[in-house]
């Protein structure tokens, strides 16, 4: 087979690879972007909805879980929010702010991915799908890699195959190989910003609770989220959960505020004093959805009678009830639903200027295929963007 020449190969056809790849061509670099699966930014595609929460206006580096948390800090300070968002409006695309500096397109993901493609269509860097990498040598002058579709030389490798969430989508612990095959080691993998499952003894309660959202204040090792959690089928979703679950370890409690943003202790002493006749269930419907209060109060242990009945005491078990509801997940979806998979690549093996490997000339890792995973709202496509584009300065 013939043996193709380039500057830079970047193996992932994603965000990360894609707009590494756009950016290395823009210098003059002869570069090829090799992905196995047959149609390329499927996660775009899918993100956000359909309307990819392509950045977020507040991104900074404690958006971030990393085991250093430093390390992002050069290649988002390099490629900002702002860079990406300028590169949206020269293209015309239409966005608006959805919640939280969460950035979305106003028409499609679509819109995404086809500026990508069109920048390294522009700047003449190519694609090549369903090609499958077997192997990968290290020559003096850059790397060799034989593929299914034929050998490539490479002076510059870049490796952009994402993490493990969502393997429907062409994700492979390829880019996690490649690190250990070059001597680089990669912290622990788990999956992240997914759902959780539950025990059955609260999944046959809660599960009739499904379709249910409410506004809470979820905590977990030191970090705690103010968004909506929202009962399913398997158990609980929602922003909330998904943000605590990546800081979440198996065995663990999760704490849930369900009346975040007041006292709900005062506001029950007070309707005591103005209605004492209301049941307790009458009084929490003001303020949840009647078919959660029919299912909580049993399933926290609590009574339903006038509020009249209760002594001081009482009302502030209630109140104590909802503001500190202890859960103990069961587990989580796993990567099947994962939007991120935690860790990866060890960044102190990295430099944090060009994310080249230190011992490994010419060798880079970019995107979530390395240690570094943000919170939901549009921080993973922004560590995409920030690490290509420092990647494809250099590479
Ligand atoms: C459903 C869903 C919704 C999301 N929504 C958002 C959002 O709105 N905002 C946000 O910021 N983040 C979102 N994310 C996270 C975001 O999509 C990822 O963090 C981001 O896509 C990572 O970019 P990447 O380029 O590193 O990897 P990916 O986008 O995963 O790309 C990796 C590429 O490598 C290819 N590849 C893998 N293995 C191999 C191999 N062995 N050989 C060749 N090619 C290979 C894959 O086919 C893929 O094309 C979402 C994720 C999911 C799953």
């Amino acid at each position: 087979m013939k043996l193709i020449n380039k500057d830079v190969i970047v193996v992932g056809a994603g965000a990360a690879g894609l707009f590494c790849a756009a950016e290395a061509a823009k210098r003059g670099r002869s570069v090829t972007v090799l992905d196995h699966a047959k149609r390329i930014g499927g996660k775009i595609l899918m993100s956000g909805g359909g309307r990819c929460n392509f950045t977020n206006m507040y991104a900074s580096a404690e958006n971030f879980l990393s085991d250093n948390p430093h390390f992002c800090k050069s290649a988002l300070s390099r490629y900002t929010q702002w860079d990406f968002v300028g590169l949206v409006s020269e293209y015309g695309i239409a966005y608006h702010e959805k919640t939280l500096g969460q950035l979305f397109c106003d028409n499609s993901a679509k819109d995404i991915l086809n500026m990508l493609l069109k920048e390294c269509d522009k700047a003449g860097a190519t694609i090549t799908t369903q090609c499958e990498i077997t192997a990968i040598t290290k020559r003096d002058d850059g790397f060799e890699l034989e593929t299914s579709k034929g050998s490539y030389q490479c002076e510059s490798l870049v490796i952009a195959t994402g993490g493990l969430s969502m393997p429907k989508l062409g994700a492979s612990p390829f880019g996690y190989k490649v690190a250990e095959q070059f001597g680089l080691s990669v912290k622990p993998t788990r999956a992240g910003l997914v759902p959780f499952t539950l025990h059955e003894q609260d999944k046959s309660v809660l599960a009739d609770l499904s379709g249910i959202s409410l506004d809470a204040r979820a905590s977990c090792n030191d970090t705690n989220f103010n968004e909506n959690i929202l009962f399913t089928h398997r158990g609980l979703s929602g922003p909330a959960v998904l943000q605590i679950s990546s800081f979440w370890h198996p065995g663990q409690a999760v704490e849930f505020d369900l009346f975040p943003h007041g006292d709900l202790h005062q506001e029950l002493t007070s309707a005591q004093v103005q209605s004492p006749d209301s049941q307790l269930a009458t009084v929490l419907a003001k303020h949840y959805p009647k078919r959660y209060v029919q299912t909580a109060l049993p399933y926290l242990g609590l009574e339903n009678k006038p509020l009249k009945q209760y002594q001081g005491k009482q009302l502030q078990q209630v109140a104590d009830a909802f503001h500190q509801w202890q859960l103990k997940p069961n587990g989580t979806e796993g990567y099947r639903t994962a939007e991120v998979t935690l860790g990866g690549v060890d960044t102190n093996q990295l430099s944090s200027k060009t994310m080249m490997a230190k011992d490994v000339e010419g060798l880079y890792f970019i995107g979530e295929v390395v240690d570094v995973t943000g919170w939901l709202g549009g921080y993973n496509f922004q560590w995409a963007w920030s690490s290509g584009w420092v990647a494809g300065q250099e590479a």
